[in-house]
């Protein structure tokens, strides 16, 4: 075969748009040079085999797997010198037989190989059993032939070398690819960034009103928890208004003009319910019924307080009775009183001036169901003892029990001064004992009490003035003076 054939290759054509010349220098790994296409293009004239020869300098195993133009793909009315005689398509890596010189697809050399009797397609001529090296030249005129792309029922206007097809159909973008993010997609190369910027379900997406960062299919679910998702009001108070979701319940609660409410006086008894932006009017309109309600309020109020303190002054007079009746019980211990008499020189004056000349002890009993008595002093002295002595009386009380008790009263009664001494063996008590005589003529002061309190009796000249004032009698301007009832329990009924 001449180098002469070279010269009847058709000229390359000139790429339709300047899209496409960018898009074929944008070729990185290209092994022709610049100068290369740029020859093509504007002289069209065809290569030497010499630049070609180191862009398809490859010896071993060609790669086969790689898309490769069928004869219908080419621009021009393919050579039979280009057509290999066993698959009948354009002849991917020529390779010659060395018997006959005719030439076929390494390919096809290879799988004529693997069947019994190889031979030449052409004239039957036994094949050797290693595959041939490839016929570079050859080859470099068929990598050189003019095909277009492909896709080109898809309207892809690509046109170039063979060379150059295998590259073009990565980039073409008409040529089918799965999504880059394995959402198992299928789609043209030109719809990948449509499909990742509106369809891809694995595209990692941010949420516009809270910047939470998702993939695209789990959008859904996210919206439907997203504390800024913008919402419209439940109540529909403003067409236009959209809240974001974390404080919709706070609208509502505190601001939305179509919550309903219930009247402020809801307690007091009004049961209006309005919206919100109703209320108002309510509360104009009804201030006479809600001042009325008011008013009943304090009115029953004002009652229960009364109530109250009626129920606190009961309890008041319990305690004091209870108090009384707890002294009562404590001073009757023994039968007997024992009786303390503080500022005892202010009372004795008050006594000589004539106002109060009377003290009274507190009540006691001779035992718990017994007499009910009251002793009497007269610190300046009565009747035989006036102006020198103190006078000592007693009488009885009308008692609670006096209907089972004996009566005249009769038992002694004791006086005692008590001496308030240190040294209890020094002291000396000054006593005066009087036993009731029951004759009728005593009766006002032993009968059973007709009215509060029995006449009393006692002596007038129980002490001396001087003699009180002596000893220890007085410490503290404070005396004692010890009521003793001998009864010995008897007057318990
Ligand atoms: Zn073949
Ligand atoms: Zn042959
Ligand atoms: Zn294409
Ligand atoms: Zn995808
Ligand atoms: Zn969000
Ligand atoms: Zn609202
Ligand atoms: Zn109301």
């Amino acid at each position: 075969m001449s180098s002469n054939e070279y010269v009847s290759l058709p000229m390359k054509k000139m790429p339709p748009t300047l899209e496409q010349d960018n898009k074929m220098d944008d070729i990185p790994t290209e092994p022709i040079e610049n100068g290369d296409y740029q020859e093509n293009m504007t002289g069209g004239r065809s290569p030497t085999g010499s630049t070609r020869s180191q862009s398809s300098g490859f010896r071993e195993s060609p790669s086969l797997t790689e898309p490769f133009p069928k004869k219908s793909e080419c621009l021009f009315p393919v050579l039979a010198m280009h057509i290999c005689p066993k698959c009948e398509e354009i002849m991917r890596y020529p390779v010659q037989i060395k018997a006959c010189g005719h030439r076929l697809c390494y390919g096809c050399y290879k799988n004529l190989l693997s069947g019994p009797a190889p031979r030449c397609p052409e004239d039957q001529m036994e094949l050797e059993d290693k595959v041939p090296d490839t016929d570079t030249a050859l080859n470099n005129e068929i990598m050189n032939l003019q095909v277009s792309c492909r896709n080109k029922e898809w309207n892809c206007k690509w046109e170039g070398t063979i060379l150059e097809f295998q590259r073009h159909l990565k980039d073409c973008e008409f040529t089918d690819i799965l999504c880059v993010n394995d959402c198992g997609a299928k789609f043209q190369k030109r719809f990948l960034q449509k499909h990742l910027d509106k369809d891809c379900g694995k595209k990692i997406i941010s949420c516009p009103y809270c910047d939470d960062r998702h993939l695209r299919e789990e959008k859904k679910v996210h919206l439907e928890d997203c504390p800024k998702l913008p919402l419209p009001c439940p109540n529909k108070c403003d067409k236009k208004l959209t809240i974001p979701r974390e404080e919709l319940e706070q609208h509502i609660e505190a601001d939305c003009p179509r919550t309903k409410l219930m009247c402020e006086f809801e307690k007091l008894g009004c049961a209006h319910r309005a919206s919100r932006e109703k209320m108002q009017r309510h509360y104009k309109n009804e201030i006479i019924t809600h001042v009325k309600l008011m008013y009943d309020l304090m009115t029953k109020q004002k009652g229960l307080l009364d109530a109250n303190d009626q129920r606190l002054n009961q309890f008041e007079n319990i305690m004091k009775e209870q108090n009384k009746r707890i002294g009562d019980l404590e001073k009757i211990a023994h039968s007997q009183l024992i009786w303390r008499i503080e500022d005892y020189t202010r009372k004795l004056k008050e006594a000589k001036a004539g106002n109060m000349d009377t003290l009274f002890s507190p009540t006691f009993t001779t035992s718990k169901h017994g007499y009910r008595l009251c002793a009497s002093v007269c610190l300046n002295g009565d009747g035989k003892g006036k102006g020198s002595h103190v006078s000592v009386f007693v009488s009885v009380l009308k008692g609670a029990f006096d209907a089972l008790l004996k009566w005249p009263f009769d038992y002694r009664v004791t006086f005692t001064l008590l001496d308030q001494t240190e040294d209890v063996n020094e002291r000396k008590h000054i006593k005066f004992s009087i036993k009731p005589n029951p004759c009728p003529e005593n009766e006002p002061f032993l009968g059973r009490p007709k009215l509060e309190k029995n006449a009393s009796f006692g002596g007038a000249k129980f002490v001396k003035h001087d003699e009180i004032e002596s000893r220890n009698y007085i410490k503290d301007d404070t005396l004692f003076l010890k009521i003793t009832i001998d009864c010995d329990g008897l007057s318990e009924p």
